[in-house]
């Protein structure tokens, strides 16, 4: 495999020792990054392991406040084309939804194309694992309506389980989407959003500068291809966290 592992800008960690099972030098452990699970849940539940670049972004993007909440908001990763960036969504989706029991994840994009996507690709590869496929009930477990795509995890393999979590798509001008109470929010393709005037209101804050819906979600994901013809404005800006702490989120 060729490349490098490391991205060329990237925030450090807040935690700072020895260095630990990550590799990179950095000191981030299980304890400090749910990035570990995610890759373990991948190699060894899933049988689709992350890429050494995935596992780092994993691994950094999922690092944890001391509180145990993710200490990224936003995370945005560029990363060149064909290098994984949905497999690697895809396993951070499956993975909050049945590790970590995630209330309500919701992918979008301007082109409903995009979330559709990483949402069959999530769908098919737990029900090709036994162990998950058990948890999606089989009557309306899986929700294709075009548009309203719905995927529901269930310990009790039961759709109107009240602890049950969900993985819904949505095309960033859907109303619906508003109202929404969402834990993670995953906006793959991020250069084809260019006009977020359809989600108005007071939720849609200015999200690390880049005029994203905001959603009140607890972690986004954003995903770029670097080189892409219409770049959106992004730089290595500073953004603030939930607490109004000055940091930035680039990997
Ligand atoms: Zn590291």
């Amino acid at each position: 495999m060729r490349g490098r592992t490391e991205p060329r800008i990237a925030t450090p960690p807040l935690v700072s020792g020895a260095p630990g099972p990550c590799g990179c030098g950095c000191a981030l452990t299980p304890e400090t990054s749910y990035g570990f699970a995610a890759d373990t849940f991948a190699r060894e539940i899933l049988l689709a392991p992350l890429d050494p670049w995935e596992r780092y972004v994993a691994i950094h993007g999922g690092e944890l406040l001391p509180d145990g909440s993710p200490r990224f908001a936003t995370v945005l990763v560029l990363v060149a084309r064909q290098n994984g960036k949905t497999h690697l969504l895809v396993v951070l989706t499956l993975f909050w939804l049945f590790i970590e029991r995630i209330e309500l994840i919701l992918g979008t994009s301007t082109k409903l194309d995009y979330a559709k996507e990483s949402w069959l690709k999530a769908a098919k590869l737990a029900r090709r694992i036994p162990e998950l496929a058990a948890e999606i009930p089989s009557r309306g477990g899986i929700r294709k309506t075009n548009g309203e795509q719905e995927m529901v995890v269930s310990a009790e393999g039961d759709a109107d389980d009240p602890d049950a979590v969900r993985y819904k798509i949505a095309a960033s001008n859907n109303e619906g989407g508003r109202s929404l109470s969402v834990g993670r929010l995953i906006l793959d393709e991020l250069r084809e959003h260019t006009d977020y005037s359809a989600w108005g209101g007071q939720r849609a804050h200015h999200v690390g500068g880049l005029g994203l819906p905001d959603l009140g979600a607890e972690q986004r994901w954003l995903g770029q291809v670097r080189g892409a013809q219409r770049p959106p404005q992004v730089g290595p800006g500073v953004h603030r966290d939930r607490r109004g702490r000055r940091r930035s989120g680039h990997l």
